[in-house]
């Protein structure tokens, strides 16, 4: 049976369902309950765009080695970009240790205090600047992310698209409007788990969610059509040719990526990008080959079989060339850093690096 009823009791009835539901439901997390500004920040960071499971090892792991704001800023920038290592969106690093030294400079260590200056923070957008407000401090702002557009959608039946700009205004409206001002903190935590654990995007459990009687979406059987979006985001591919270039005393050369690109601060072979998949006469043409190896090549170049990872954006494609040389020349010995492959271990290298680092089946004698 489908409820009608009018908006404000509506809106009252959703936000009784839901706290109702989360006394039920409440899923244990490290973070859970935590009232410490910075440990929060410090888990809104490390989850945003990633998994729960994967983030956990992170979290424990940063609150381990840096219990203290100072401590993270006072970090080496390697050593934490290597404690980052594999959870991609590098971004998400650099802005945690830049906003650390601020927070520690400018406020003495001390985590700000009202949703405004907290929102000032780099890397800190609406979403993580109402989760710290409310979780620490009690303050009646509500998250808005994808799981709340998802259950807010599906309940209300608002087909506006999540990403044009009415779209995210009424959104926000709405998340505020139904916000339990009493606890903000715990409302926000109990829509962020509804999204996650019971409202997911596929198979969320309807028959047996208390809220199913007025949701718009179960009851019009249209799941699928909330929550609603305009665009299509086309992923762009990028083709990169990563060279190993290895000496006689078994050295590679490596860089740090420091343009204004993906993997800002990580580490790579030198690169070469291509249009396509490039073959080795087209590989050799390249202007970086030829001003790197001015010295003999031993051997024929060996390249692995293409290694893919997708990006929120874009697609990378990467080739990694096996290339001998006696020495190495002049350029490669003042553009790059020369280090033994055991050492590779101790630098933070993108993902794709990584996964053909650890695969064993290939050519190239990392140990
Ligand atoms: S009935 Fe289904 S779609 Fe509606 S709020 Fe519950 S889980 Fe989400």
């Amino acid at each position: 049976m489908f409820y009608i009823m009018n908006e404000k009791k509506k809106e009252q009835y959703f936000t009784e369902g839901l706290l109702n539901w989360y006394k039920t439901s409440d899923r244990p997390m490290p973070w859970k309950g935590e009232r410490n500004p910075y440990l929060i920040w410090l888990s809104e960071i490390i989850l945003q765009q990633t998994r729960v499971e994967q983030g956990l090892p992170y979290y424990e792991r940063f609150k381990a080695k840096y219990p203290t704001v100072i401590d993270l800023a006072n970090a080496p920038e390697d050593e934490l970009m290597k404690l980052w290592e594999g959870l991609g969106y590098y971004s998400r690093a650099r802005n945690l240790h830049a906003t650390a030294k601020i927070i520690t400079t400018e406020y003495k260590g001390i985590f700000p205090k009202d949703y405004k200056t907290i929102l000032s923070l780099k890397g800190v957008g609406p979403y993580t600047a109402a989760a710290i407000s409310s979780f620490a401090y009690g303050l009646p702002h509500a998250v808005v992310d994808g799981n709340v557009y998802r259950v807010l959608s599906r309940f209300f039946g608002i087909d506006l698209a999540i990403d044009s700009t009415l779209g995210k205004k009424e959104f926000t409206k709405l998340a505020q409007t139904v916000l339990d001002v009493t606890d903000p903190g715990v409302y926000n935590q109990a829509i962020m788990d509804f999204g996650a654990t019971y409202c997911m995007p596929k198979k969320p459990k309807c028959q047996s969610c208390n809220l199913k009687n007025s949701c718009v979406a179960f009851q019009e059987q249209a799941i699928a059509k909330y929550p609603f979006k305009a665009k299509k985001l086309k992923k762009r591919s990028r083709y990169f040719n990563f060279l190993l270039i290895e000496n006689a005393k078994g050295q590679l050369l490596i860089e740090k990526r420091i343009g204004k690109d993906i993997w800002q601060q990580l580490y790579q072979f030198p690169l070469i990008e291509m249009e396509a998949i490039a073959d080795e006469s087209i590989l050799r043409e390249q202007d970086l080959f030829k001003h790197l190896l001015e010295a003999d090549i031993l051997e024929n170049l060996s390249p692995s079989k293409p290694f893919s990872q997708m990006l929120s954006h874009q697609k990378i494609i990467a080739t990694f060339w096996k290339i001998k040389v006696a020495k190495y020349s002049k350029a490669a010995k003042s553009d790059f850093k020369i280090v033994f492959s055991e050492e590779l271990e101790n630098y933070a290298f993108p993902r794709i690096i990584d996964l053909f680092l650890q695969d064993k089946t290939l050519y190239l004698d990392v140990r």
